[in-house]
């Protein structure tokens, strides 16, 4: 299994698609990897801006293969770093880690595979890289540096690093050595910060599209928080996925519900202790069909390659947040589902966390901004792709076909005037309830505190009969939106009308408002399964084409696990679930064909080819 590495390594000519397909067993390079392997391998320079699950890895791994000598490859995470050096090492490539975790001998095993230059990949933390002698020691033999999760150098962004800094000098110290930096944070602010800080003005950008073709955007009004969510869940049965919740009391309480739904779940967030986190970790890791209900403290360092949905029960903070939240969906390619609900007060709420904080007004200001960009997202009529993608400078040219928005398109309507009656129900109970009472009082209904506050004999009593209370509540949410209601100060979820410079005019009927409705709630279901999926262009090739055999599919997977086990890694390091998919699909019979699965390389061939051969013959019938 060494063949195609030794070559590999002393032939600096070695064709990286020949590698791609030995060593992978890919067939062909995804968007604009083949591009940047090339100038890498030619000893270009550049910044590489691609989505999660884009193909980051592959960037300067192939180049690493095809030209001689050691790539460094700078990590943030020692999780990160084990989960890559392990999933090389699975394929035949000679590949480790140097980080604080390391025993003493296993830094000198390293140490005797870098003398004797067998190494083609060493992954280390940007700390560990630039103390003490290391870079002296490793100095004339690096053929690259890779700079991973480049976006920890951005002082603006939440996963900075002061020790990113520190990798300019890589430029001085080893001008001619290429330098490749890789994020998938793509705001051009942070963008232009990589480039300065890492001096990578004389490379070249390579901006892949940030389109996830495979996630599902699907929005929700919020009703009942967790009855939603334990649907939701039921229609996800046996699936891996994450929810994520505002604060760590919610995530205790969410995660206690689910389990008791009888759904295996654990909590993640920062409260937890180092042991706790680490053991929910594992557990998501290793698992096919585990939740993981967490705050956002749960983030960098996942790369669970087979997450089918991110749901969100609370809004998150800004656009650029929830697109890389749920960004953690689906990164095999495979179906995924992004799944969000929003309620009245989220906005309003977020809002006033932005005005309480202690943050300079600049700063108030940019965050402001950020969450404007979130509401019109999630009050779009239309596409949300359209709407999310825009936001990051991309056109998409048609309706994706795969958002609710395509698959359950809503009309506009002028609400004008029911709009002129939420503000006045509002305003005359006072400007101090929550939108449930103040929907209440527009049904007409009765209820005690109704009744004992007198909000019976208001005008405004049983004026809203044209909606249903789920309408209300989405109006409610659209005029938060909007600024026309806010919080009372203080107070817990009542709300109060916004400025009077916006409100007026409304009230006078000389704006109008025209906003997409949802249909009347007949009792509808929240899941994601009612409407079968249009498959778009982008879709189709995933995995519609496939007519895959589930018993043997489940069989592929027992095999799987009990494999992943034996050599304590997570079982996706064995194979993706989508080489599985192709395997119980196409039931090859002999080697050869097996080779030509997608993700069967020639080391896994050799390792697993026989085994595999008898599973498959084994569930035969
Ligand atoms: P990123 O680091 O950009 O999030 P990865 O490098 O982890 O993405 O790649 C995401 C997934 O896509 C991995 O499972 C990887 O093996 C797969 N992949 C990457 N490039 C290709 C390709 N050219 N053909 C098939 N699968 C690919
Ligand atoms: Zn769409």
């Amino acid at each position: 299994m060494w063949d195609v590495l030794s070559t590999a390594s002393s032939t600096v000519t070695a064709d990286p698609l020949q590698v791609l397909q030995q060593v992978w067993g890919y067939p062909a390079f995804r968007g604009p990897q083949e591009a940047i392997v090339r100038h890498v391998i030619g000893g270009g320079s550049g910044l590489v801006l691609m989505p999660t699950g884009g193909g980051k890895s592959l960037c300067y791994q192939v180049p690493a293969l095809c030209r001689p000598g050691l790539a460094v490859v700078v990590s943030p995470l020692i999780a990160l770093m084990q989960d890559q050096v392990a999933a090389l090492q699975q394929l035949g490539v000679a590949a480790a880690a140097l980080h604080s975790g390391h025993e003493a001998d296993a830094v000198g095993d390293i140490w005797h595979q870098l003398q004797a230059g067998s190494l083609k990949l060493l992954y280390v933390s940007p700390e560990r890289l630039l103390s003490g002698d290391l870079l002296a020691r490793l100095g004339p033999t690096i053929s690259l540096f890779a700079i991973d999760e480049a976006h920890c150098v951005s002082q603006w962004g939440h996963d900075f690093r002061p020790e990113y800094i520190e990798l300019g000098i890589l430029a001085q110290r080893f001008p001619a050595v290429p330098r490749l930096a890789l994020t998938a944070t793509a705001d051009p602010r942070t963008r232009d910060e990589i480039i300065a800080r890492l001096q990578l003005e004389a490379g070249q950008v390579f901006l892949a599209s940030f389109d996830r073709p495979n996630i599902r955007y699907i929005l929700r009004g919020k009703q009942q928080t967790r009855q939603q969510l334990l649907d939701f869940l039921a229609d996800h049965r046996g699936e891996a996925g994450i929810v994520y919740a505002r604060s760590r009391s919610r995530v205790d309480a969410m995660a206690a519900q689910v389990r008791q739904a009888g759904i295996d779940a654990v909590a993640y967030h920062a409260g937890l202790s180092s042991e706790q986190r680490s053991n929910a970790l594992q557990h998501f890791r290793n698992d096919a069909a585990v939740v993981v209900v967490a705050t956002i403290a749960f983030g960098m360092g996942i790369d669970k390659p087979d997450v089918r949905f991110v749901a969100h029960v609370d809004l998150p903070k800004s656009l650029e947040a929830y697109y890389q939240e749920t960004g953690r969906a689906g990164r095999d390619g495979l179906p995924a589902v992004a799944w969000m609900l929003h309620g009245p007060g989220d906005i309003p709420q977020l809002r006033r966390f932005i005005d309480d904080s202690s943050a300079p007004e600049e700063h108030k200001r940019i965050e402001h901004s950020k969450l404007e960009a979130l509401i019109a997202y999630s009050e779009a009529a239309g596409c949300r792709r359209q709407v999310l993608l825009r936001h990051f400078g991309e056109e998409l040219p048609q309706p994706c076909g795969n958002c609710d928005g395509c698959l359950e398109p809503r009309a506009l309507v002028d609400l004008t005037v029911p709009a002129q009656k939420l503000l006045s129900a509002v305003a005359r109970t006072g400007q101090r309830f929550g939108a449930a009472h103040v929907v209440d009082v527009l049904l007409g209904g009765s209820t005690d505190k109704i009744r004992q506050l007198g909000h019976d004999q208001l005008s405004v009593h049983g004026i809203g009969r044209e909606l249903d209370r789920s309408q209300w509540r989405t109006l409610v949410r659209q005029l938060g939106g909007l600024g026309y209601l806010q919080p009372v100060p203080g107070g817990k979820g009542g709300l109060q009308l916004g400025p009077a410079a916006s409100v007026r005019p409304l009230l006078r009927g000389e704006v109008s408002l025209e906003l997409p409705l949802p249909q009347p709630q007949r009792n509808a279901r929240n899941g994601t399964s009612a409407p079968p999926a249009r498959t778009t262009g982008a879709m189709a090739g995933l995995d519609g084409d496939l007519e895959v055999d589930e018993a043997l599919l489940t069989a592929l997977r027992t095999w799987r696990r009990e494999q992943a086990r034996q050599q304590g890694v997570p079982p996706y390091l064995v194979f993706h679930d989508r080489t599985l998919m192709e395997l119980a699909a196409q039931q090859p019979t002999t080697l050869e064909a097996l080779g030509r699965i997608g993700g069967i390389g020639t080391a896994k061939l050799s390792r697993y080819g026989e085994a595999l051969l008898g599973v498959l013959s084994a569930s035969a019938v």
